[in-house]
């Protein structure tokens, strides 16, 4: 099997330097040619804010203003092509072509270094913006994107045929339920001192909290002070906005509003105990409505798995809970006894989007969460209406999450649980799963 390779060629497997053969751990501010190019967080245009620049490659080490790489949670995959010698470390993108379909509108949140502190709001803007340094050489990315698609969910296909929606051939294409969309992915750019400021705690302990327990991937957390920008290695979030994306930002129309956060078991496997995807797709349906009676509908999709606690803890928590007798009552009690606190995505980053989507009210906000709601309202942002998920759409195992929730402040307009009642609130069990095992068996 396969080619006999003569002597006198090297093997195709031979190792290729791809780096220097001189490694630099760390660098410090008063090292000799450190000389980052100017990074003014909150300035009023891009170029006299700078461009985020995190390239460690060549001449650039020493002019880079911010830490991390880009890519979020696949910055890791970046490494491992470049590993596999499929990608070269000193890849430059072609970006010709890939500007955004629509200019959303300058907004002043862009130039406040408070409202918006975990993204970069030029992000979506390179390349209008840095041309001349793009062709200079520098290594400045995108952090963000904007296109459109076209996306078809059964639940849209089924209220179009119910007459809940109505096919107008220009949001709701088809009687198919087809359905146009103007799509925002954001990859998370931290300015350290708003975050720090955000969490309530000082920019050191951020930073140092940042360092230990990414296992000391980031010296320059603790080394370069001075470099207040992090780039850090999580999921972003996508917006998906229905109607024309320009009235958004308008107040004089009204806006639908959902901020969800993914669970991968529901949004796409459909698994039934709990209201993800019955929500999401309650959330998209409303939006679509809005815009369709003139207004603008918007669905914000957060890379949060879990509760931000990530899959492998949620499963963990499942299995606590059917094995402990799954009831309402203990519903907080199991995810706080194995992640150590009940609720790990801190909404309080969450804002920035609504502020860079230029968003002054959301008329209805398609939410139950306190903590979201909290969130938007302390950021200066009014919420006129808040709506439940109908009754009709929550899946009988999911009781056990939502009326918990409920009963911890969740909003409702329907029943408040006590204590008593929620005990009896019952998850299903795995008494068949464990008759389809003793069958095989
Ligand atoms: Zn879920």
């Amino acid at each position: 099997m396969g080619d006999v390779v003569p002597e006198t060629e090297a093997p195709a497997d031979a190792p290729t330097p791809r780096y220097s053969t001189h490694i630099v751990l760390t660098t410090y501010p008063g090292q000799s040619g450190i000389d980052p190019v100017p990074l003014n967080w909150g300035a009023a245009d891009a170029q006299s804010r700078g461009p985020v620049l995190v390239s460690r490659s060549g001449p650039l080490l020493k002019r880079r203003n911010a830490l991390g790489a880009h890519g979020g949670s696949y910055s890791i995959y970046n490494a491992l092509a470049i590993a596999a010698g499929d990608l070269a470390a000193d890849f430059r993108p072609d970006l010709r072509n890939s500007e955004p379909t629509f200019r959303f509108p300058w907004q002043p949140a862009w130039a406040d270094a408070h409202r918006i502190v975990s993204m970069d709001p030029y992000g979506h803007d390179v390349v209008e913006q840095f041309r001349a340094e793009l062709a200079a050489g520098w290594d400045i990315r995108p952090t963000m994107a904007v296109t459109r698609a076209n996306m078809k969910l059964a639940e849209i296909g089924e209220a179009v045929r119910a007459g809940q929606l109505e096919v107008d051939g220009s949001i709701v294409v088809d009687a198919a339920g087809e359905v146009r969309v103007t799509k925002v992915a954001v990859e998370p750019v931290w300015y350290l001192p708003g975050v720090a400021e955000r969490f309530g705690c000082d920019e050191g302990t951020l930073r140092r909290a940042l360092f230990e327990h990414t296992g000391g991937s980031y010296p320059e957390l603790i080394t370069r002070p001075d470099l207040k920008v992090f780039l850090p290695p999580i999921g972003g979030l996508t917006v998906y906005i229905f109607g024309p994306p320009e009235r958004v930002s308008d107040e004089k129309v009204k806006l639908a509003l959902r901020i969800h956060d993914e669970c991968n078991g529901s949004d796409v496997f459909q698994s039934d105990i709990c209201t993800c995807r019955p929500y999401l797709a309650f959330g998209i349906r409303e939006a679509i409505r809005e815009a369709q009676a003139g207004g603008s509908g918007v669905v914000i999709y957060f890379r949060k798995e879990g509760r931000a606690l990530g899959e492998v803890v949620k499963y963990l928590v499942y299995n606590a809970r059917k094995r402990g007798g799954d009831t309402a009552d203990k519903y907080f009690t199991r995810t706080e006894n194995i992640a150590g606190v009940r609720d790990m995505r801190f909404q309080a980053l969450m804002p920035d989007i609504l502020h860079w989507l230029g968003i002054k009210k959301i008329d209805r906000m398609l939410s139950m969460s306190n903590m979201k709601y909290d969130a938007i309202v302390q950021s200066g942002i009014r919420i006129l209406e808040r709506v439940p998920i109908p009754d009709e759409m929550i899946p009988s195992d999911s009781r056990v999450e939502i009326d918990a929730k409920i009963n911890a402040g969740y909003f409702t307009t329907g029943k408040q649980y006590s204590m008593d009642e929620l005990a009896q609130v019952k998850g299903r069990g795995w008494e068949k799963w464990e008759d389809v095992t003793h069958s095989i068996d």
